[in-house]
């Protein structure tokens, strides 16, 4: 178990300078006007709760892929912002090191909130340099990782530091590992999985450690065709990795052979002649793929099997939509799905970026137990992998 900060004493956060790493990669119009605040209202709890205890709250964040100091990706509209939220000014600094941050750091009251520019104007950052490391930890005395969407990335700013400075994690991360970190090691059973999505090679690792842990693996979406193509069968135009038929086929065999684990596959499809909304689709069943459509979601039949599994679930974890949910009419296996885990009874939790926006969607996100913040950090967690941005921090 990792410390957070609600482990500190008031005594290691009054009147310290303490550095927080979030995750405000937020989007943006034109006129540079934040058009999606949802990362930084996700952080309030955490910046809130150090300002109360007194703490001089130091925020940094990367935002985009700037190429050195990139004045469009400044974080100025951030702040301000943020500062709404918070209902109280938000300096922004010009930097995240160096001597003019210092002087500003130490100018700090108790309770006060900054925040640095983009951390990634910085090159270093990226390289986890430990010079930079240094630089950012000497603007510190303890330092929080709330940015669960990099960390599993080792930066200089979500690990580099916390090896210098001593490090805990905020409370969006502690959410992270309690919800995403009970469901897989003491789920209330029986524990199922859908895994969807575009591609199986993105998804090779999480089949495998997640078979080890299930009592039901749903398999649907893009890969489906993968699968079915390495057992033979016609899958037509459908999106096929060709370099990993006989990966899967092994995959295949292994999962086949797992004792005590329930498979269940696509039993039907709707198919298309091509991606366009509109584009004319049928519903076949999945071995009557003909050689020149494609399938683009799951049929009714599936839909039932799959509901059939969830409504007698006690934990649910769905990472990929098990259609091409982007357009129109192929969206609606994948929203029958966000809505069977709305109505479940389970604790139901859904990882990946275009999961997530698809049970948005849907409509039905305020209805799901937890939905993970973090899009790569996520998948890299239900690969069973140690994220290094928290494996630095301290255990409680
Ligand atoms: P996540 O971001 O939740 O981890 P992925 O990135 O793995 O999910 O997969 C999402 C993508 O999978 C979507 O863009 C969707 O269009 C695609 N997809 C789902 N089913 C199919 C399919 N049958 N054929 C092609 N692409 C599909
Ligand atoms: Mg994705």
């Amino acid at each position: 178990m990792k410390k957070c900060i609600s482990d500190l004493k008031n005594g290691e956060l009054q009147g310290k300078r303490v550095l927080v790493r979030v995750d405000f990669n937020v989007p943006m119009d034109k006129q540079k006007n934040v058009t999606d605040d949802m990362r930084i209202r996700a952080a309030l709890p955490t910046i809130r709760y150090l300002a109360d205890k007194g703490s001089k709250v130091i925020l940094v964040s990367h935002l985009g892929r700037p190429d050195g100091v990139t004045e469009d990706l400044r974080m100025d509209p951030i702040a301000r912002r943020l500062g709404e939220l918070l209902g109280r000014t938000v300096r922004k600094l010009d930097d995240c090191i160096g001597e003019g941050v210092m002087a500003a750091v130490s100018a700090l009251e108790n309770g006060d909130v900054v925040l640095t520019e983009n951390v990634r104007f910085h090159r270093e950052e990226e390289e986890n340099d430990e010079t930079f490391s240094r630089q950012l930890a000497a603007i510190a005395d303890v330092y929080v990782n709330d940015a669960f969407g990099t960390a599993h990335r080792a930066h200089a700013s979500t690990e580099g530091v916390a090896r210098i400075l001593p490090g805990v994690c905020g409370f969006l991360i502690q959410r992270e590992l309690e919800m995403m970190g009970r469901s897989l090691d003491d789920p209330r059973r029986p524990f199922v999985a859908i895994i969807g999505g575009a591609k199986v090679s993105t998804k090779i690792m999480v089949i495998r450690n997640l078979a080890r842990k299930v009592d039901t693996l749903i398999i649907g979406g893009g890969m489906t065709y993968t699968f079915l193509k390495a057992q033979g069968f016609e899958v037509g135009k459908s999106l096929v990795e060709e370099k990993f038929v006989e990966q899967a086929k092994g995959i295949w065999a292994q999962l086949k052979a797992t004792a005590n684990l329930k498979l269940i596959m696509p039993a039907d499809a709707v198919i298309t002649t091509g991606l366009v909304a509109g584009a004319p689709s049928q519903v076949v069943p999945i071995d009557r793929i003909p050689p020149d459509m494609m399938g683009v979601d799951i049929g009714p039949a599936t839909v039932a099997l799959f509901k059939e599994a969830i409504r007698s679930a006690g934990t649910i974890l769905w990472n990929g939509p098990v259609g091409v949910f982007e357009i129109e009419p192929f969206g609606r296996g994948t929203n029958e799905i966000a809505r069977a885990l709305a109505s479940s009874q389970a604790v139901t939790i859904v990882g990946g970026g275009d999961s997530a926006s698809a049970v948005e969607k849907a409509g039905v996100a305020d209805r799901i137990t937890h939905i993970s913040t973090g899009g790569g950090a996520s998948l890299e967690y239900l690969e069973g992998k140690d994220l290094p941005g928290i494996a630095i921090l301290q255990d409680k």
